[in-house]
């Protein structure tokens, strides 16, 4: 039998590449854990698209309830900071700490995250904020680094395989914010 493990999915191409290379060697459930993501109906095409997905590969899958607020109360204290800092450690914290719970609740033994794919994402603080969900839950938490071996490279060729949609934004209003930002620079340059 394989070993059971729960993926704590953030979006489809990210989801796509973890699932198709984990697949083989473990029993996964995919659990959409998204309260950052903004607006709404950002968080619906990019569900629907996870979906769709795990449809795919044929993998059970879970969606969260969708609440914004728990994501502006966690960040609140720490909203002035950029992406890659103190706002983006809570936000991990609060995925990461439901994604645990989930995972004591169906009985799974441990859970890891796609997020490390992202070159954007900082992999002590995911794992940090993983082994602290880990442990309030007490279940396991892998550190899988799946940028390695040209993860990001191949997730973004097996999601334009797949027709997946790609944001361009991490999730959060603040991370769209900054999105639109870079562009406003851009275009003036
Ligand atoms: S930038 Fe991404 S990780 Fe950071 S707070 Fe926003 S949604 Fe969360």
């Amino acid at each position: 039998m394989k070993p059971p493990l729960l993926l704590h999915i953030c979006c489809a191409p990210d989801e796509a590449w973890v699932v198709s290379t984990l697949k083989e060697a473990h029993s996964l459930h995919c659990f959409f854990c998204n309260p950052n993501i903004s607006p709404e109906s950002e968080y619906r095409l990019r569900l629907a698209e996870a979906q769709r997905v795990a449809l795919h590969y044929n993998v059970p899958f879970t969606a969260d309830s969708y609440d914004p607020v728990s994501w502006e109360t966690a960040i609140a204290p720490v909203a002035a900071t950029p992406e890659g800092g103190e706002r983006c450690r809570r936000c991990y914290d609060l995925r990461l700490r439901r994604s645990a719970r989930f995972c004591a609740e169906i009985g799974f033994p441990a859970f890891t995250t796609v997020m490390s794919i992202s070159p954007h994402k900082r992999i002590t603080m995911l794992n940090e904020a993983g082994e602290a969900a880990a442990a309030a839950f007490k279940v396991k938490y892998c550190p899988f680094d799946f940028k390695k071996k040209d993860g990001f490279k191949n997730s973004i060729a097996l999601s334009r395989e797949l027709g997946l949609y790609r944001q361009d934004y991490c999730g959060c209003r603040l991370s769209r914010d900054e999105r639109d930002e870079r562009l406003r620079l851009k275009a003036v340059q």
